[in-house]
């Protein structure tokens, strides 16, 4: 990768912009180690552009966003904005920026380091070598369909929302989770809830149909309740899963914890030519904002999946994968990672341990 990239930081809410920040630094360290050519700049997203333009997707954050080759977000949200108006709290601009630059295929991969076998909740036998890919579609579904309201007199009111999914959108990230399982281990379940939901039924039948154009891989069928359980009782019978927004948004949050902690897990958010928005799975965590406890490997990882997706740069996403296994190796641990009696590290400096340990291995 010799040409010039640019990258969109939005740093957004909380702890977003201390985990990016150290996001920031490793991308400056790879630009140095490699070579590269990665130009940051930076708007502000979410409750912080709210304070600062009255909104929360303002234009010059979705400009940018727009013109960048990829993003990287921090996270966005906080108490201080729970109740202004709906349209513009600071969760509306991911919704923005996912429907505005159709990044319909959202990856979470959870990966277990084997440093941080103990640091989940499950024994370390179900965990260990832990290695799954949850595949989300991310711009349709309950999130996004319509009609939606809360309608009636006080007393009597009904809220509604409706699940929604066209063929072609069901196709479209089913040929992503198809190509994922191509590059991984071939096994792909689809979970949907087909024995209860229309829209589950037809989800099925088009994964049944997109299967015949891949017979090397396995597919497979699970209801959600079945899979969530499954999940947690022996998560390494699972390669790649592919599942709706919402039934993704749960999976992936419990698939979060087999690794140990929220703070360890990256996340893209795909269009349909590779570009891509990059971000830890974990929101604003105001309980820690402003402390210097906040994990920033999620972040950092989430850059290494932004070298490897979008800039198609494999020896960099994995050097970068690697430092981040040699810090942990070499014992440094946040709050969230670290075993009883541990010594804990601050946000700076589990960056700054990631940066020294960049090299061109
Ligand atoms: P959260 O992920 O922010 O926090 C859940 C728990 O995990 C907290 O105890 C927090 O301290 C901890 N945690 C999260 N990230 C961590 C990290 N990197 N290092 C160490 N500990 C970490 O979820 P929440 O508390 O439900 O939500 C807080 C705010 O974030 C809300 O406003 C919510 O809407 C928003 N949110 C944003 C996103 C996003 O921007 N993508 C995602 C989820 C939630």
């Amino acid at each position: 990768m010799s040409d010039k990239k640019t990258i969109a930081v939005l740093p957004g809410d909380g702890i977003g912009p201390e985990v990016t920040a150290q996001a920031v630094r490793v991308i400056e360290q790879v630009n140095g180690v490699f070579g590269l050519s990665c130009t940051i700049e930076t708007q502000p997203v979410g409750g912080a552009a709210y304070e600062l333009h009255g909104h929360p997707l303002p234009p010059s954050t979705l400009d940018l966003a727009r013109s960048a080759d990829a993003i990287l977000l921090g996270a966005v949200g906080g108490p201080q904005w729970e109740s202004i108006d709906r349209q513009l709290r600071p969760e509306k601009a991911l919704l923005g920026l996912r429907s505005e630059l159709e990044l319909f295929s959202n990856l979470r991969p959870a990966l277990l380091f084997p440093e941080l076998a103990d640091a989940s909740t499950l024994k370390p036998e179900v965990v260990s070598g832990l290695d799954i890919m949850i595949v989300r579609e991310l711009t349709g579904g309950i999130y996004f369909g319509g009609p939606r309201a809360i309608e009636g007199e006080k007393g009597s009111r009904k809220g509604y929302n409706t699940m929604v999914y066209s063929e072609a959108e069901i196709q479209r990230i089913g040929h992503s989770a198809f190509q994922m399982a191509m590059q991984r281990d071939r096994r792909l379940c689809s979970v949907d809830k087909a024995n209860v939901l229309e829209v589950s039924e037809l989800w099925r039948e088009v994964m049944i149909d997109l299967g015949k154009s891949y017979p090397e891989v396995e597919l497979s069928h699970m209801y959600i309740d079945n899979a969530c359980m499954q999940l947690v009782r022996a998560p390494k019978q699972f390669d790649v899963m592919v599942t709706t927004n919402m039934f993704g948004d749960i999976l992936s949050d419990a698939a979060s914890m087999l690794t140990g902690s929220i703070g360890m897990l990256p996340s893209a958010s795909l269009d349909s030519r590779g570009k891509g928005m990059y971000e830890p799975v974990h929101g604003s965590a105001p309980d820690i904002a402003g402390q210097g406890k906040a994990n920033p490997l999620a972040t950092i990882l989430s850059v290494a999946m932004m070298m490897r997706s979008t800039f198609g740069n494999e020896p960099c996403a994995a050097a970068i994968e690697a430092a981040v296994k040699a810090t942990l190796a070499d014992g440094f641990r946040t709050g969230d990672i670290a075993a009883d009696g541990q010594a804990i590290v601050t946000t700076e400096e589990m960056g700054t341990a990631v940066v020294d340990r960049v090299s061109k291995s």
